[in-house]
């Protein structure tokens, strides 16, 4: 199996950083680029094949994937909100793709279980209502996952701290899929 992997905004967040929290300045773009090489390594680790994207360029993004062969599709962000209440983990998967609900399962629960953070659950994103653009323009099952909230400062010091838990968590979300995407389907 062969994982496309997008760490979500711009490298070195120039021009788009993503969300940043205020008094820390952890970046989202940062975050999830160290995740998703983390990842890289753990699913390389269990032979797992891997590419791996960041661009300002959602474009860019989805016809690198789409001409990657990759099997799956996973894009990595960290939530924020105006409420620094606001905290835990979210999964979005397309509306209509089956498979793509059920990686968004795999993912959802390996981090929620490893971070104890608050399950938000998987969101379903529907084109023309609340779609996401990497997911609709994808050829392939794709989640979008929401790390944790980096305005929140438990889940910042999470985001901060143990990206290679989180890391770990994403990859094997992807290696559960794979089992059951070989068991039964
Ligand atoms: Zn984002």
């Amino acid at each position: 199996m062969k994982v496309f992997l997008n760490p979500g905004h711009a490298p070195n967040g120039n021009p788009d950083p993503g969300a940043v929290n205020e008094e820390t300045g952890l970046r989202e773009c940062d975050v999830a680029l160290a995740v998703g090489k983390a990842a890289e390594s753990y699913l390389n680790a269990a032979g797992v094949e891997t590419e791996l994207l960041q661009s300002d360029s959602l474009y860019e993004i989805c016809g690198t994937a789409n001409s990657s062969d990759a099997d799956i599709f996973v894009s990595i962000h960290c939530n924020a909100a105006e409420a620094e209440e606001a905290n835990g983990t979210e999964t979005w998967a397309c509306a209509g793709s089956y498979r793509g609900g059920m990686l968004a399962n795999c993912i959802q629960s390996q981090l929620v279980d490893a971070l104890d953070t608050t399950d938000r659950g998987v969101k379903i994103a529907t084109p023309g209502i609340n779609g996401l653009y990497v997911l609709t323009n994808t050829d392939m099952p794709a989640v979008l996952v929401e790390l944790a909230f980096i305005t929140n400062p438990g889940n910042e010091e999470l985001l901060a701290n143990a990206q290679d838990a989180l890391a770990g968590a994403v990859a094997r979300g992807v290696t559960d899929y794979e089992q059951l995407i070989l068991g039964g389907n």
